[in-house]
């Protein structure tokens, strides 16, 4: 059902697919999208919003912007927007983050990260409709995997333990407010007596979509986190266009201010208020500001170091929320051996959820996106990409019949992002007992140092391209303020 946008939101409210380690394939991304290729055309912006007092430039002095995903690229236009001076380090010679996409390897955009539009009345749906990119409009079904058969959701909900589940499900998706101490949703579906052949679609939707396993992620912090989300309409996929291009039209005229292949290792804020960087090659940058957008598992592994330390609260929010490894493992097929249409598929055994990937996209429907995180991510990354696609396609063969996929695969792309230097994982989740602490992300540090970034979202869409543009147009106004 995620393929369309008019449907039934239920199943699709945090659809992400996801995955990447360039194997041996020989994938390469469009030229156009390495730095130092695109074009500098300016476009015309819509001043980034805020109080109507002018700007003086020269007050907020130059900025520095570490990273240049979606929150980077995004706090770049609006800053420049109002004439301020920038400039973006990105420690990869590419630009765009975790939205990453092959426009090679198949007949339609294969998107490494970032998929889906989580909403298509947010920003992001804002920029598809400027590129002028379709969605996907055909309705999937999604089957569930209950042992020892592959059941359709319309029959897999006449199966009274899955019922059950779906029931949780649904009151745990409309969750206002949690009352109780924070628990892992694992303690809180046990204690609904869960039956264990449901507890691998209960992982899929209520933990592997948030980037984790159920023993990880809290029911209180998940509902906190969730609390002030404004709809943003429905989910959609993008039919036409990649993520990256569509990004890519929207943040032309900052591109050219990205200097890549500059991990910044240390970040130091004077006395006098100023800001100076070092990269991994101990080149130095001055500046008057810096906006940090990288990803929490580079922050958790201390891979920049800040003099003087991060305050408390922004130390405590590093440590308590979560960031787990994350894979998606696209395969091409000979020929598909799923039903026509199919949306997801749910399994049982190391992968939470599959997709057709080329469902209302490519000629072909014979590919599917394996989607894992958490635990199982951690399993199947620790036993390598051979054993690992060889386990994927024994569980497709166990749903499907012998063979089916062993017989039959073609190429596949293993992504795993927690390989990922200077990302490290998929996507930030509230952990459990981490309800709040996203809020320190948004207290400047002296008014030189400033946080942004999908895990610094607090209006409950965290793990989204959306709430990584948002974050941007929040750390930008904070910036333009000093200005005042
Ligand atoms: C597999 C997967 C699937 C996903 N699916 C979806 C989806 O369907 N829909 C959706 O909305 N979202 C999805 N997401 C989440 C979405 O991709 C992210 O929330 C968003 O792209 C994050 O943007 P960002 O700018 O915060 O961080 P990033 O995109 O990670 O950008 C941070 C940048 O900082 C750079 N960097 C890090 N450290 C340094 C340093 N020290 N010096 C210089 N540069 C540095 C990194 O190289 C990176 O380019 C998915 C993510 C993954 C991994």
């Amino acid at each position: 059902m995620k393929n369309n946008p008019h449907l039934d939101e239920r199943w699709s409210r945090r659809r992400f697919l996801h995955s990447l380690t360039l194997g041996a394939t020989g994938l390469m991304l469009a030229p156009s999208l390495l730095l130092g290729g695109c074009s500098g055309d300016d476009e015309e912006d819509k001043p980034a919003p805020g109080p109507s007092t002018p700007v003086d430039p020269a007050k907020v002095g130059s900025v520095a912007i570490i990273g240049a995903g979606a929150a980077g690229l995004q706090a770049a236009l609006d800053l420049r927007a109002r004439g301020v001076e920038v400039k973006v380090y990105e420690a990869a010679n590419t630009w765009g983050g975790r939205v990453r996409s092959l426009t090679r390897w198949a007949d339609f955009p294969v998107e490494l990260g970032a998929e889906e539009v989580h909403g298509v009345n947010s920003i992001l749906g804002r920029y598809v409709r400027e590129a002028g990119a379709r969605y996907v409009d055909i309705e999937g079904t999604d089957y569930i995997f209950l042992p020892p058969l592959l059941r359709s959701e319309e029959q897999a909900a006449t199966v009274r333990e899955f019922a059950q589940a779906q029931a949780l499900f649904e009151e745990l998706e409309d969750l206002d407010e949690w009352g109780g101490a924070d628990q892992s949703m694992f303690d809180l579906v046990r204690g609904r007596g869960m039956a264990d052949i449901t507890l691998p679609w209960l992982n899929a939707v209520l933990a592997n979509e948030y980037g984790t396993s159920l023993r990880r992620i809290g029911i209180k912090a998940r509902v906190d986190a969730d609390a002030n989300r404004v709809d943003p309409g429905a989910d959609a996929l993008l039919a036409d266009q990649s993520m990256q291009q569509v990004l890519q039209r929207k943040f032309e005229s900052v591109l050219p201010l990205v200097q890549g292949n500059t991990p910044i290792v240390n970040v130091r804020l004077a006395e006098d208020g100023s800001v100076e960087l070092r990269d991994r090659q101990g080149r130095v940058f001055n500046h008057r500001r810096v906006i940090v957008t990288a990803p929490l598992a580079v922050l958790k592994a201390n891979k920049i170091n800040f003099e003087p330390g991060l305050p408390e609260g922004i130390r405590n929010a590093i440590a308590r929320l979560g960031m787990d490894p994350g894979m998606k493992v696209i395969l091409k097929f000979r020929r598909g051996f799923w039903q026509p249409n199919t949306g997801s598929i749910y399994g049982a055994g190391p992968i939470p959820e599959y997709w057709a990937t080329a469902v209302g996209r490519g000629r072909e429907d014979r590919y599917l996106t394996a989607f894992v995180h958490g635990e199982l991510a951690e399993s199947l990354i620790a036993a390598g990409e051979s054993a690992g696609v060889q386990r994927i396609l024994q569980d497709l063969d166990t749903m499907f019949g012998p063979g089916k996929a062993t017989d039959n695969l073609e190429a596949h792309i293993w992504m795993d992002w927690s390989a990922e230097e200077w990302i490290g994982g998929a996507y930030s989740y509230p952990s459990v007992g981490s309800s709040g602490v996203a809020m320190a992300f948004e207290q400047p540090v002296r008014d030189s140092l400033f946080f942004a970034g999908e895990h610094t979202h607090n209006g409950g869409y965290y793990a989204t391209v959306h709430g990584a543009i948002e974050s941007g147009q929040r750390v930008a106004r904070q910036v333009l303020d000093t200005g005042r």
